[in-house]
């Protein structure tokens, strides 16, 4: 008997798929049949791992694979790869798709009751001579992973001892990832960034101390740096054929075995622009709290192709990151599968690593503070991973804002060794709890000296805050 409804997602990872197994949970394939078009070859995978298989961190890509089509076939789910969803018809409630492998030209289409947009990002490739040569990488998918590393296999059974060099464009977290992984292989990694410092999700500030970190790590880090074109082995004007042999900028020339691209990604619409779906300013779809499509009582969207709400400046932004993908698709699975949830918005909380200096932040940067209207103080704080005493304590540097007058937190940035990035989330729990950073120094957090010093860093950069807020109202 045919199911009385479908539904059907498009995107086959971390959203759509958290999505489709959390409406199976709720309902029976007699009640809702779910069809899922996924145009590439995996499944439910961790892109964010890419960096450490490459680095040689994880063992093999398909530890990287939560859950295989076969295994989502198994849970009722209707997952059709290598098919490509290439027109939305929202009137007609209906999805056209593409695949190759079929008889005909391949097209059909679907028809939905429900429907799940989950089309994630596509990583930002400026139109540069050579950017297409062979030996220049992106990292968004397993699949580009797999090519990479195949490059890299080939590029070290070739050297015959030469020592190898990387070049990186782009320093933000997937860049700086992709540095250590290539530093691990025994690369000599040069990073190009038209940016002052790197990773500017951090104040400037805080990029410098990333910087000096890498530097003191043997990478070289070239920052201010516009690339205008990937050299290739090719003499002549066709720079886009033969293979990358140099990334070239307005300055310089970096010579390279290898290129990858950190550049960034923007939200993969173009389905959704085409239909006519609701958009904000930076091309993400736009959804009410329950990941419904604005608008469109029976089309959801989330993960890296939605805007969410800052909760701190109060505008949509786009954030592309699995931590909120993976809830997305738990709120819209929920929510069609006959319960209730909503997705409250977000703090800005982001950890990352190079080597072994950790990377966190979380709220507003002071730009963003100062772009919404926001007035606030500033400081930083030196502190200890652990007790000073304790062996293998480690230093970090807390920066917090705070709003003058209220002494609201409004941000938080950690640098620094082992045990510093975590410690994010106390600031990004009190952020979501709009606590102020007086009501912070009393926070009672766990202390012993392997853990932390009795005053936690996030602790005494809360009473440095609270001081200033205080010193700031009486005109100090
Ligand atoms: C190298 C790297 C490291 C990362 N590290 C972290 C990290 O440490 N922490 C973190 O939180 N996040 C990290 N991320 C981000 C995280 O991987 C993404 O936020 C997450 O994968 C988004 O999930 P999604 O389902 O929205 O989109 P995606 O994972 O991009 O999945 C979208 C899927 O839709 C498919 N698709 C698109 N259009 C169509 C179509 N028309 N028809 C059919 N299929 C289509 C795509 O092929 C893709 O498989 C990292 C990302 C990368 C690339």
């Amino acid at each position: 008997m045919a199911a009385a409804r479908r539904m059907v997602v498009v995107g086959g990872d971390a959203a759509g798929m958290t999505a489709a197994s959390q409406v199976r949970r709720l309902r029976g394939a007699e009640e809702l049949e779910i069809v899922a078009f996924e145009r590439g070859d995996f499944s439910s995978y961790s892109a964010c791992g890419i960096p450490y298989w490459i680095g040689g961190s994880v063992d093999a890509r398909d530890d990287l694979i939560a859950r295989t089509p076969q295994q989502h076939r198994e849970h009722g789910i209707d997952l059709r790869m290598r098919t490509e969803v290439t027109e939305i018809d929202v009137d007609g409630q209906r999805v056209r798709t593409r695949d190759p492998s079929a008889s005909g030209d391949g097209e059909a289409w679907t028809g939905f009751d429900e429907l799940v947009i989950a089309t994630g990002a596509r990583p930002l490739r400026p139109p540069l001579p050579g950017i297409d040569a062979d030996g220049v990488h992106g990292v968004q998918s397993l699949e580009d992973g797999q090519a990479l590393l195949d490059a890299l296999h080939t590029r070290e059974k070739a050297a015959a001892g030469r020592k190898l060099r990387a070049v990186v464009v782009g320093a933000g977290y997937i860049g700086v990832e992709m540095a250590e992984a290539l530093t691990l292989r025994g690369f000599d990694v040069t990073v190009v960034d038209q940016a002052a410092q790197p990773m500017t999700t951090l104040d400037p500030d805080m990029g410098e101390l990333v910087r000096d970190a890498m530097c003191g790590m043997g990478m070289e880090v070239v920052t201010g740096a516009k690339v205008t074109a990937v050299e290739t082995e090719e003499s002549g004007s066709d720079r886009s054929a033969g293979r990358a042999r140099a990334v070239v900028t307005q300055d310089a020339t970096y010579p390279a075995d290898v290129v990858v691209l950190g550049l960034g990604v923007a939200p993969e619409t173009s389905l959704a622009r085409e239909a006519g779906l609701p958009l904000g300013e930076s091309g993400g779809l736009l959804t009410d709290l329950a990941m419904r499509v604005r608008g469109h009582e029976n089309i959801w969207a989330g993960g890296d192709c939605v805007e969410v709400l800052d909760l701190v400046s109060g505008r949509t932004r786009h954030i592309a990151l699995g931590t909120h993908a993976n809830k997305h698709g738990q709120v819209i699975g929920a929510n069609i599968g006959g319960a209730y949830s909503t997705f409250p918005g977000v703090v800005g909380t982001a950890v990352s690593k190079v080597c072994d200096l950790e990377i966190a932040r979380t709220g507003l940067l002071e730009a963003q503070a100062s772009q919404v209207g926001l007035q606030f103080v500033t400081v930083t704080a030196e502190a200890t991973s652990r007790a000073g005493y304790f062996p293998g304590s480690e230093s970090m540097r807390v920066k917090m804002l705070a709003e003058c007058g209220t002494g609201r937190l409004l941000g938080t940035q950690i640098v620094g060794r082992a045990g510093a990035g975590k410690r994010v989330d106390i600031a990004a729990v009190a952020l979501s709890a709009g606590m102020t950073v007086g009501q912070m120094t009393f926070l009672d957090l766990g202390y012993a000296p392997p853990f932390s010093p009795v005053w936690d860093p996030v602790l005494v950069a809360a009473r440095k805050a609270k001081a200033a807020v205080e010193a700031e109202a009486a005109g100090k």
